[in-house]
């Protein structure tokens, strides 16, 4: 999984538009589109820095830096392809508590809810 592809399924589990996000973290139009499409220019320290988007986007909606950090990085970590939770950051469903994993590629809460990977 990419950073960008993090980014936009933390950002449709939210259920914001970019649009919604560029206005909540005060970001210029375009800014999500460039974050979630520019795969290639995700590198630590430079061009798309995560520590940098994650400072942007953490108070938009919920997205795990350390998570960011490794998928930029190109360090394994288990990522949910429903809705982006990972070990580090777990689903907290007011009724059903944290998920967990409930395949090899997404987690019970995506399950229940019926929102299944590509
Ligand atoms: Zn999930
Ligand atoms: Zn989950």
């Amino acid at each position: 999984m990419t950073p960008g592809r993090y980014l936009a399924l933390r950002r449709l589990a939210a259920g914001l538009s970019r649009a919604d996000v560029e206005s909540l973290a005060g970001l210029l139009p375009g800014h999500m589109e460039s974050l979630e499409e520019g795969a290639g220019g995700w590198t630590v320290g430079k061009m798309i820095d995560p520590a940098t988007a994650y400072d942007q986007l953490a108070g938009a909606f919920p997205l795990c830096p350390i998570v960011l950090r490794r998928l930029a990085t190109r360090e394994r970590v288990s990522v949910c392809l429903g809705c982006g939770c990972s070990e580090l950051d777990a689903c907290d469903d007011e009724e059903y508590g944290p998920c967990s994993w409930f395949g090899p590629a997404h987690c019970t809460d995506c399950e229940r809810k019926g929102v299944l990977p590509e």
